[in-house]
Parts: structure tokens; sequence; C-alpha cells
């Protein structure tokens, strides 16, 4: 399998993102998601002028599950999906608003505002996580593809299995440092202050499953 590189102003805000020393990691999963919802969105506006789909309320969720003996937390969401083609584009170069908070570090000199002020997306994870998956299923595609990162030397991506139109983000939680302590984004309760903090918004119901072992 053919590791791909990641554009070069990626891969800038990706090793910002890994090295991050910023004390708010947690809006990583105020980042997910959003994205989730906004994937879902796309189901539901879809649905307006598609007269082929239609949109029940119950099929759509977010669920966000913690392993702690495993350390992986994932975010599910039924939402719109990416083909292959997406995967590349959406995940292997800068989102929009990463653009503007990396321009905005070269202004400031200073990580650490930034990542308050803008939506840095989905390279937060990394704050986090040494290793993200992504596993998703587009709306009117027959193949799931499989997106795999360790960190800035890049991605890859190969056709995997995967029954429902949606996305999983599976993060595997960095192990504790002498300075900076992961375990709490597997913590049923900090997950749940967390989402409250930042997601009551979400129109969608945010379903939640911890694994204690
Ligand atoms: P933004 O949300 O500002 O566009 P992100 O870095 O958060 O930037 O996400 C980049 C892109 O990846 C999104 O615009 C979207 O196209 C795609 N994406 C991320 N997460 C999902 C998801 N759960 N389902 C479908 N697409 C997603
Ligand atoms: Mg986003």
């Amino acid at each position: 399998m053919v590791k791909k590189e990641f554009q070069a102003e990626s891969k800038r805000l990706l090793e910002m993102m890994i090295h991050s020393i910023y004390s708010q990691k947690e809006i990583f999963l105020r980042e997910l998601i959003s994205n989730a919802s906004d994937a879902i969105d796309k189901i539901y506006y879809r649905a307006l002028t598609d007269d082929s789909l239609t949109f029940n309320q119950e099929n759509y969720y977010i669920k966000i599950e913690a392993d702690k003996e495993n350390r992986f937390l994932k975010v599910t969401d039924t939402g719109i999906g990416m083909t292959k083609d997406e995967l590349e584009s959406n995940l292997g170069v800068i989102a929009k608003s990463g653009s503007l908070a990396f321009k905005k570090e070269n202004e400031m000199k200073d990580g650490q505002e930034i990542i308050g002020q803008f939506g840095v997306g989905f390279y937060s994870s990394f704050m986090v996580a040494d290793r993200v998956t992504v596993i998703t299923k587009a709306l009117d595609s027959n193949e799931a593809y499989k997106w795999e990162s360790q960190g800035a030397d890049g991605y890859t991506i190969e056709p995997c299995e995967k029954d429902e139109v949606g996305t999983e983000i599976l993060l595997k939680i960095k192990e504790n440092t002498e300075d900076d302590s992961y375990d709490e984004y597997l913590e049923e309760y900090r997950l749940k202050a967390i989402i409250k903090k930042y997601s009551d918004f979400i129109r969608y119901p945010i379903k939640m499953e911890v694994t204690e072992h």
C-alpha cells in the first residue's frame, strides 16, 4: 500500500497539532461532532430536493464510544459519508477554516490563540491521538474506504467493509506523558462535559457508550 504525503500546508498544521501545547485539547471533540453534524445536514438537505430519499429523523445520530482498556475513542455518524476522491481531497489537504488558522499563525507566531478562535477542524484529532482511522461509505456508493494516518509522515487509503452509509472516526488516544494526561478523553463524565460545553446546540442525538473493562 502506498503512503501518500500531505500537502505542504496541511503538513504544517498537522505538525502544529501533534506537538500542541494548547491547553484546550478538548476542542477536538467539538470539531469531530460538528463534522458529523454537517455530514447529516448534507443528507437532510439532499432529501429536501431528492424524492427518492426520505429523511427519517430516527436514523440520523452521532455516537461516541470509548474503550478505555484499548484507548480507543470512536465517533460515528450516519451522515453522507465520503467517496475515495472525497477522502483524498478533504483529509489530504487543508480545509478552508484550517487555511485561515494557518495564515493567522504566521502573523501572530502564537499557535495558542488561533486554535481557540477558528475551527481547526479534523486535524485537531492529532492533539489527543497518535493514530486516526476514518472508515466511510458515501451515499449512493457501494464501496467503503479506510483512511489512516499516524501523523505528518502521510496517510493511506484502502478499500474496506462497511454496511451502513456514514463515517466512523477512530482515535487511538495518546499514552500519558510526564506533562500531559490523555486518560480523561476516555472518561464518560469528561466526554459528557465536553459535549455539553460545545455541542449542546447540535440538532441530532448524540449517544454515548463507555466500556470500562
Ligand atoms: P471543515 O469542517 O471546516 O470543512 P474539517 O477539517 O473539519 O474542515 O473537515 C474537512 C472536510 O472533511 C469537511 O469539509 C468534510 O468534507 C470532510 N469530513 C470531515 N469529517 C466528515 C464526516 N464525519 N463525514 C463526512 N465528511 C467529513
Ligand atoms: Mg469541521
